[in-house]
């Protein structure tokens, strides 16, 4: 069950400013356990409890002035907007800010799911604070340390990477990645040929407090060929080197 258990040694100095956390729950005691957890580790929280009022909280924080946010705790089943809706229409309109799903559904379908709708990281519950604690944490980590890049760009083939701009084109358009989507094919195009092996693109992309199965490699590679080969069943660019993994080019 819920505890708060929450670590205290956890250090904030890794991250330059105090994050900003929107928490979407109606369920009121698991909202409040969350908040406080967050609250603890010196984050700026801020609560919605339907989807639609935290559409609008993002609406109103993308404009010019307003204070964005770094991080979405987002509950599935919600009033007026789910949260897997929401996570789509967010990701539709090119907001990357990490979400991490918190749901009480279990199976992998719904898991694979909250992934495919544009999801970071998803937890099930009951979960423990400090399992939250520690997973944003890690999301906070990797949007910080995304950020930090210096500027460049890319270019594999017909593919450009611009990696400060969080953007891609292939043959000259632009296309719309997911963040993990995005993260997985700047790690292959930082070293065109290498193979990775699944569990090696886990640690890197998902971190090695990822909790699931290689499977989610697979789903994400097909997403990818379907956006950038020009035949996704024949890929020129995201090649399955059979017993190993996948390589780039
Ligand atoms: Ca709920």
């Amino acid at each position: 069950m819920l505890s708060l258990d929450t670590p205290k040694s956890f250090s904030m100095s890794e991250l330059t400013t105090t994050p900003r956390v929107l928490v979407v729950e109606d369920e009121t005691l698991i909202r409040e356990m969350v908040c406080l957890a967050l609250q603890e580790q010196g984050h700026d929280v801020v609560v919605a409890i339907d989807g639609r009022a935290a559409f609008e909280l993002l609406d109103e924080a993308s404009k010019p002035g307003g204070k964005a946010f770094d991080l979405i705790i987002l509950d599935i089943m919600l009033p007026h907007l789910n949260g897997l809706d929401l996570c789509r229409l967010l990701r539709h309109n090119g907001n990357t800010i990490p979400i991490l799903i918190l749901s009480a559904k279990a199976s992998e379908t719904d898991r694979v799911l909250g992934l495919e709708v544009g999801a970071d990281d998803y937890l099930t519950k009951p979960f423990s604070m400090r399992e939250l604690i520690a997973r944003c944490r890690a999301l906070l980590r990797r949007q910080n340390f995304t950020a930090a890049l210096p500027s460049s760009m890319l270019q594999v083939g017909e593919v450009a990477l611009f990696v400060d701009e969080c953007r891609v084109t292939v043959r000259g358009e632009e296309v719309s990645l997911s963040p993990k989507e995005f993260r997985l094919l700047e790690l292959f195009m930082n070293a065109p040929r290498r193979v990775w092996s699944r569990e090696q693109l886990i640690e890197q992309v998902w971190g090695m407090d990822f909790i699931g199965d290689t499977k989610t490699v697979d789903v994400h590679i097909r997403w990818l060929r379907e956006k950038l080969e020009a035949d996704p069943s024949k890929p020129e660019y995201l090649i399955t080197v059979r017993g190993f993994g996948y390589r780039f080019g």
